[in-house]
């Protein structure tokens, strides 16, 4: 998690949504499952997950038959592959009520199964009339659980086999659990100006319009009622950490960070960190050479203002993320 200035820092497991046959329950609707040993094994220490298979709560039983989505006219449609049988208003009730269910539950990510037309998130065949599918559609229940909690941040686990999404996606749930955690609590403005301010390397690494945006939504906060500066915040923060960390904008982001001390370095460190930083920016390091540099000078010439940052931090280090980015 974040370096030891983090107070917002929550050692409770991040309670997490998910398919309930990437667990390896065998829930599909040949009975079988599509376990996914970086879910189970590596990331489960730090989740409490929340399975879901909304086939089976629907009742539809395992082993069942198949379902896909059908365009008719306007209309997409939940059926039956052989039967035709109908499924839509079911699962659109179920997943509704399911959704709201969930969001009780401070949940602070969610993993989907990929292609499902119940659990896919994006490029789920649609099946038209004539029998050819085309891959533009949503599951309906992914559909309705990123409709009720938009700022929720979601991923399919066919995406988080990429490095790149899968590091962007993990820290994007243990900033949503640090962000929800701060915003349940009373807070003053001068509360959030410190939030925002170790915030801000991480932010500007997503997106620097949004990061801009959300630093004069907090020099205006003094004059907004809570609740609304609340949502606001909310809301804007989770679309920045959406934006995808390149290594562009990391490489922006490790200069930025070298400003605050790089007068103080001698001239072979300074060197040596701009070396590292040049070969990340080449591809021939991954991230987390010049961030465990970075963190050295930091500690030792005492940078206060780099030592609260949770980007040097964002997640577990034995999740070992950076090493593959
Ligand atoms: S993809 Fe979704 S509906 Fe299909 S088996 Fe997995 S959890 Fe159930």
């Amino acid at each position: 998690m974040s370096s030891s200035a983090d107070p917002w820092r929550d050692d409770a497991p991040l309670r997490i949504g998910i398919s309930s046959c990437l667990l390896g329950s065998e829930v599909r609707w040949d009975g079988g499952h599509k376990h996914d040993r970086f879910l189970s094994q590596q990331l489960a220490p730090f989740v409490e997950w929340v399975p879901v298979c909304p086939e089976v709560e629907l009742g539809l039983g395992t082993p069942r038959e198949p379902i896909r989505l059908e365009r008719h006219g306007e209309e997409i449609r939940l059926r039956g592959t052989k039967s035709g049988e109908d499924h839509t208003r079911a699962m659109q009730r179920f997943a509704a009520r399911r959704a709201r269910e969930l969001g009780k539950l401070e949940l602070s990510g969610y993993v989907f199964k990929k292609d499902s037309p119940s659990c896919g998130v994006e490029r789920v065949r649609i099946w038209n009339a004539a029998g050819m599918p085309q891959k533009n559609g949503q599951g309906v229940f992914a559909g309705a659980v990123q409709q009720a909690l938009p700022d929720l941040p979601i991923e399919e686990e066919g995406r988080l086999k990429d490095p790149l999404l899968r590091e962007n996606w993990i820290e994007r749930i243990f900033a949503h659990r640090r962000l929800t955690s701060f915003l349940s609590r009373r807070f003053g403005v001068g509360d959030l100006v410190r939030f925002h301010t170790a915030h801000k390397l991480q932010l500007l690494a997503h997106s620097e319009p949004l990061y801009r945006e959300l630093g004069r939504l907090v020099a205006s906060a003094r004059d907004m009622p809570r609740a609304e500066l609340r949502e606001r915040y909310a809301h804007l923060f989770m679309r920045a950490m959406a934006g995808k960390a390149t290594r562009r904008r990391q490489v922006n982001v490790l200069q930025h960070a070298l400003g605050h001390f790089r007068k103080r370095l001698d001239d072979a460190s300074r060197e040596e960190v701009h070396t590292v930083v040049e070969d990340y920016r080449q591809g021939h390091v991954p991230l987390i050479v010049p961030i465990t540099l970075i963190r050295h000078h930091v500690r030792v010439l005492d940078v206060e203002y780099l030592a609260g940052q949770v980007y040097l931090e964002p997640h577990p280090k034995e999740l070992m993320l950076r090493n593959h980015v």
